[in-house]
């Protein structure tokens, strides 16, 4: 896969802790309370295992941090808004967080397992998915961004590899180290704390509004969708280059050739996402408008996580 771009330091102030409800307890358990399976996948700045417990049989997806790398690196803050992030949120899209634990070296995050692992992988193995499964996928990934947005958050670091599939072969939003929380204010909006301009996210996905330096909101997670639809139908992102500087570039110039085999309504959809204008994006003004395209004509939103998942490659 990629690697993502180091970011700026999050500065934000610490939010009141009154205000958050901690679903995740913080638990006095040691690693000897589990027994060890698979790693299943690398970060960064995390290793993230498979693991059981040893009272209850229960499996979990750990995922483990080194302390004083998570500081020698600066990523504190990126922990912390991970993990106050995973508790404010309750969705079958998003990867739930059922408990912390540390010790002396690590930090441990007790998370659900995705044993279909990462929507990367699928497409990779699949070379292009077809258009009934990218709409099943899309559709997941619609409704998860909703979710998400209207909790106030921008996830920033949208893309295949922080995608991952359930046992049942549903898709979960994982990795909220990027991600960016925004204060609700009394007409319904959601305002940020600070600059939310910082570059964050990965070269691939990035909104061309993030690379011109603007405050980014919302839209820069549709601009990564747009991709994101566009890998699962052709193999690879639309703007892909020999290093992350000639991919900005792309980016920027919205160098984009949609391969002639998309459907029309496919076309359609992922140029719409990739409206190099954030305000006029597909999807600022309500998800109604994505649910609504043509693309997912005869696609009932009210049965989403009750139809038949894609076969796992
Ligand atoms: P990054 O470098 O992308 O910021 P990170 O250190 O924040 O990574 P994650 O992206 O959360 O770590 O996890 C790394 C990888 O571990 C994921 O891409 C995925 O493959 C795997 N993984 C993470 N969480 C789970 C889970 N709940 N179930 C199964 N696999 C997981």
């Amino acid at each position: 896969g990629t690697s993502p771009v180091s970011p700026e330091p999050n500065q934000s102030k610490p939010l009141d802790p009154k205000q958050l409800v901690m679903r995740a307890p913080q638990m006095d358990f040691t690693s000897n309370d589990f027994l060890f399976a698979k790693l299943l996948g690398l970060g960064s700045y995390s290793k993230v295992t498979k693991a059981k417990r040893k009272n209850t049989g229960e499996i979990y997806a750990l995922k483990i941090m080194n302390k004083k790398h998570i500081i020698r690196e600066n990523k504190v803050k990126f922990v912390k808004m991970e993990r106050m992030i995973l508790d404010q949120l309750d969705h079958p899209g998003v990867v739930k967080l059922c408990f912390t634990f540390q010790d002396v070296h690590s930090l441990y995050m007790g998370l659900e397992c995705c044993t279909g692992g990462e929507l990367f992988e699928q497409i990779r193995r699949s070379k292009r998915m077809s258009e009934e499964d990218t709409r099943f996928y899309t559709a997941e990934i619609v409704d998860i961004l909703e979710y998400i947005h209207s909790q106030g958050i921008v996830h920033r670091d949208l893309k295949p590899e922080n995608i991952l599939i359930s046992a049942e072969g549903n898709l979960k939003l994982c990795d909220f180290g990027s991600a960016k929380m925004f204060r609700p204010l009394p007409n319904g909006f959601f305002q940020s704390e600070e600059d939310s301009s910082a570059f964050v996210g990965t070269a691939e996905y990035v909104s061309p509004e993030v690379l011109h330096g603007k405050s980014a909101s919302h839209s820069v997670d549709l601009w990564a969708l747009g991709c994101t639809i566009y890998q699962m139908l052709e193999g690879r992102p639309p703007f892909k280059a020999a290093t992350e500087y000639l991919t900005f570039q792309k980016v920027m110039a919205r160098e984009l050739s949609i391969p002639s085999h998309f459907s029309p309504e496919a076309k359609d959809l992922v140029d719409s996402l990739l409206n190099l204008k954030p305000n006029e994006r597909l999807g600022v003004q309500g998800y109604d408008d994505i649910k609504n395209h043509p693309f997912f004509k005869g696609f009932d939103w009210s049965r989403l996580r009750k139809m038949a998942t894609p076969k796992l490659l």
